[in-house]
């Protein structure tokens, strides 16, 4: 399979949860992904960091099959994306069994995508019921207890329109939740709010912190990443230009690259 360049082997361990590795991506003739190397272990925060097209989005959505990678793979729990093993050669995955896999990532957007026709309730029970064949009674009960864990419980026969951008994002969280992902992936999921707004969609992504979710996280809120990452990643131009604990990349960075954007964020 000329996509899958080497294959996830000794390296990936239990401990590692999303394994990236020479993952390059291209549209067209621009190459938005120029091999991205990233690991993040189960149980920890990655914040990624960097100017605006410096492929972040793009490396979230190829963690999550909505962009297929040009070079390299990508494993989740040791699991290839994408991709099936089968005496010894590799296959792409058919489109519903990428959906399977897809509903082991939690994916929370920028705009919260909620279903505008759902309540906040049917949001929630909706996936777990049609892709994984859970009992509605069980789903709902789920549900109540992921909204009161976001501190919604009063809002599950509302419709998404009649809730704040800040309530619309903290069920976003709950519904990917509900799905119970091995990974959560956070696309800027404060950058639609008003400021009033953004500490109580951080407080919930703080609270799944500590109850040990792994999640990778692309945000500017550096005061977050300070608090909650376990590794800041700096990317820019399609690479990972420097990794490693906040303190490191936030206080004492070693390229030229990542104090230029520091400088212009904090
Ligand atoms: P970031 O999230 O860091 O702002 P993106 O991953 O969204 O960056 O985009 C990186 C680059 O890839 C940008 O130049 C963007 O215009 C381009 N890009 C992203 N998605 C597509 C697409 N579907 N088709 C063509 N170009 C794209
Ligand atoms: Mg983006």
């Amino acid at each position: 399979m000329s996509a899958v360049t080497s294959e996830p082997t000794s390296q990936v361990t239990s401990q590692v949860m999303v394994d990236v590795h020479g993952v390059h991506k291209s549209f067209g003739t621009l190459e938005v992904l120029r091999g991205v190397d990233l690991q993040v272990r189960t149980g920890e925060v990655t914040v990624i960091l960097g100017p605006s097209g410096s492929g972040k989005s793009t490396l979230l959505r190829t963690i999550n099959h909505l962009e297929k990678v040009g070079q390299g793979w990508i494993a989740i729990d040791g699991e290839l994306i994408g991709y099936r093993r089968s005496g010894g050669k590799l296959y792409e995955l058919k489109e519903k069994d990428v959906l399977k896999q897809r509903t082991g990532i939690g994916f929370v957007f920028q705009n919260f995508n909620l279903f505008p026709h759902l309540t906040v309730l049917e949001n929630l029970v909706e996936a777990p019921v049609s892709a994984l064949r859970r009992p509605r009674r069980e789903a709902e009960a789920t549900a109540r207890r992921l909204l009161a864990r976001v501190g919604l419980d009063d809002k599950a026969d509302a419709y998404p329109r009649q809730l704040s951008g800040g309530q619309q994002q903290r069920v976003a969280i709950a519904r990917a939740l509900a799905l119970e992902p091995k990974v959560l992936l956070f696309d800027e999921p404060t950058s639609a709010l008003d400021p009033e707004l953004v500490g109580e969609v951080l407080d919930v992504i703080k609270d799944l912190a500590r109850t040990g979710t792994t999640m990778i996280v692309v945000t500017h809120e550096i005061g977050f990443a300070r608090e909650v990452a376990d590794t800041v990643v700096f990317m820019d131009g399609g690479v990972v230009v420097e990794q490693g604990p906040p303190a490191a990349v936030l206080d004492a960075p070693r390229h030229d690259r990542t104090r230029a954007f520091l400088s212009k964020v904090l």
